[in-house]
């Protein structure tokens, strides 16, 4: 059964996110309504209010708060945030985008996420306006807003300052609190053209599943699930921590289906071999 056309999406979202979707949904035939529920109350970027749980958790918590706006409504989505640290580089970080997506009659989830390696994402403390310049140059200010507060306490703070004028006056504010002031990427969608962009890519991730029916009983959402690791060493043949293969499934009835790698790397360079190289 694939989903059905028209199909109407609801999307718990406070940060006008719905946007993004809304035109590549439309190519399909279905439609995305925007639920306004306060998800800055699970959680917000700017630190006001920390997150608890896991981000597949906060993402049920939204759609949950929207089941009970919309009862008569059957198909949820909501979308999340988070900045990690590079799993090589530490000091960098990578953004990821995660997205759930809810049958309420089927009971049935469908998650995905898109990894950015290059986000928007940075911080720094500062004194003076002319010492702000250059940061705000290398993050693309004005297109990407920036949040303000005196470096030591969170109070009073500036967001979504999407222009210089607007930045000077709140940075002169904070100066008259403290010494320095913590400048720092403004993350919420409307604000992050980057996000925007990350969003999108995961959004098209999503497409993708709604869009791909079961081989064996014909429901939609067949993809990717996990990887299994294993993929031989070019010189021992024993096998490694990358990945060997991935496993695609049906959430309706279970089915799998083995991919190959899309690379289509088949051995392991010897560096990764923990016989070899350990
Ligand atoms: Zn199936
Ligand atoms: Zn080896």
């Amino acid at each position: 059964m694939p989903l059905p056309n028209p199909a109407k999406i609801i999307f718990a979202t406070k940060h006008r996110k719905h946007e993004i979707f809304e035109p590549l949904f439309k190519i399909h035939g279905w439609q995305c309504v925007a639920e306004e529920v306060d998800t800055d109350l699970l959680g917000t970027f700017s630190g006001e209010i920390a997150r608890s749980g896991t981000v597949r958790e906060t993402l049920r918590e939204k759609i949950a708060l929207a089941q009970k706006i919309r009862k008569q409504d059957v198909y949820f989505l909501a979308s999340e945030g988070s900045y990690i640290p590079h799993p090589q580089l530490g000091f960098l970080s990578i953004g990821v985008e995660s997205l759930l997506f809810f049958d309420a009659q089927e009971n049935i989830e469908i998650y995905c996420e898109f990894v950015d390696h290059h986000p928007v994402h940075d911080e720094k403390v500062l004194q003076t306006v002319t010492e702000a310049q250059e940061f705000l140059k290398q993050i693309g200010f004005p297109q990407q807003s920036v949040i303000l507060h005196p470096e030591k306490q969170l109070q009073p703070i500036f967001k979504g300052v999407s222009s210089f004028e607007e930045f000077e006056s709140a940075f002169l504010q904070c100066l008259q609190i403290d010494q320095r002031v913590k400048v720092a990427t403004d993350l919420r969608a409307m604000c992050s053209p980057r996000r925007r962009w990350a969003l999108q890519k995961a959004a098209e991730k999503l497409v993708e599943y709604l869009q791909t029916d079961c081989p064996s009983c014909g429901f939609y959402g067949f993809g990717f699930w996990k990887s299994n690791e294993g993929l031989p060493c070019e010189d021992c043949e024993m096998p490694t921590r990358l990945v060997l293969d991935l496993i695609h499934r049906c959430l309706k009835c279970g089915f799998t289906e083995n991919h190959k790698r899309p690379d289509g790397l088949f051995w392991a360079p010897v560096e990764n071999c923990d016989y070899c190289n350990p």
